[in-house]
């Protein structure tokens, strides 16, 4: 079956009879326990650090990204109708979210993630504000199959004067969803989920976690506000708790189901006003399969693994494991 992506322009070929072939990746090896971001390290620079007590000089900080390529703060475009181009000029940082490397985020105790949340939202809001950046991008990598450049628990954090291209296409269906119908693509689609239940992980009051209905991965999950937003920078207090809670169910679920496969985890929110056609939210994709080539060459997503089946056995996967504690 073909699926159009509700928030993009790509198509999405399901094909269950290829079935998900055993992970190429394997599981997340537990790393050592010391890392270049543990505490005393002089192996990055720090740029401000947080909380401590007599175990750690510091529960959360952030440190500059090794081998910054922003070396300039402006951006000026320049070129023709041909080519176009600017100095590299943008922030990177890297938010290390607890001193022991072998900490994970599913297991860490649920204060600690909701502090490393509103880490996230501030230095979200922080590189928003600064001129110039078009767009804030976080991204967790987690496993080397996933791109992680450390063992140790950390956000990949950058303030571009570019625009994302994936950002851009949904921000594209959002507005003309909202130019038609006068609301918000991604609340339309959060209501008829939660009114379908068949692609819904688990949720609560304050989010959603769902298997999109046209997943370009297998077991992509993505975790929503319910109520609008635009940009996470803006996101109250009292429902990083909500999100905290959330997160770890869909994280415990795909670690438990899939054995700690590595994963990719990106931020989606933009900087500014709110507005009234993008809906922050956070998508997780799972490393299972290298993707074929074809797929590229197509210009299309095969997933072997329906939203549906990828969702169900998520939410069995959650109550097998909160019958274990
Ligand atoms: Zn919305
Ligand atoms: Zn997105």
């Amino acid at each position: 079956m073909f699926r159009k992506d509700t928030f993009g322009r790509a198509w999405v070929l399901l094909s269950p009879e290829r079935g998900l072939l055993p992970s190429d990746f394997g599981s997340v090896p537990e790393g050592p326990e010391r890392s270049p971001l543990s505490p005393g390290s002089t192996a990055v620079r720090e740029i401000a650090s947080f909380g401590g007590d007599a175990g750690a000089p510091w529960s959360m900080r952030v440190v500059e990204y090794p081998h910054d390529a922003f070396t300039e703060r402006g951006f000026v475009e320049e070129g023709d109708a041909l080519f176009r181009f600017g100095p590299s000029a943008g922030y990177q940082e890297l938010i290390v979210e607890h001193p022991d490397a072998r900490q994970t985020l599913d297991r860490m105790p649920r204060s600690h993630l909701v502090d490393v949340l509103r880490l996230y939202r501030d230095r979200v809001a922080l590189h928003g504000d600064r001129p110039g950046v078009r767009h804030v991008q976080l991204t967790r990598n987690v496993g080397r199959a996933a791109g992680a450049l450390f063992d140790h628990p950390h956000a990949h954090l950058l303030a571009l004067p570019v625009p994302n291209r994936w950002l851009e296409e949904e921000t594209e269906a959002g507005r003309q969803h909202h130019e038609a119908h006068g609301t918000c693509l991604f609340c339309d689609v959060i209501a008829r989920e939660l009114e379908l239940r068949e692609r819904v992980v688990t949720a609560n009051e304050g989010f959603v976690a769902l298997a999109p209905f046209a997943a370009r991965t297998p077991f992509e999950t993505w975790v929503l506000p319910r109520r609008h937003g635009s940009s996470f920078a803006a996101v109250a207090a009292n429902h990083l708790p909500l999100l905290a809670d959330i997160l770890q169910g869909v994280l415990r679920a795909l670690n438990y189901a899939l054995d700690r496969p590595p994963y990719n985890m990106a931020l989606h929110t933009v900087p500014g006003a709110e507005r009234p056609y993008f809906h922050w939210h956070f998508e997780v994709l799972p490393r299972l399969t290298t993707q074929a080539g074809y797929d590229w060459g197509a210009g299309f997503y095969v997933n072997p693994t329906p939203p549906e089946d990828a969702a169900r056995f998520l939410r069995e996967a959650l109550a097998l494991q909160e019958v274990a504690g």
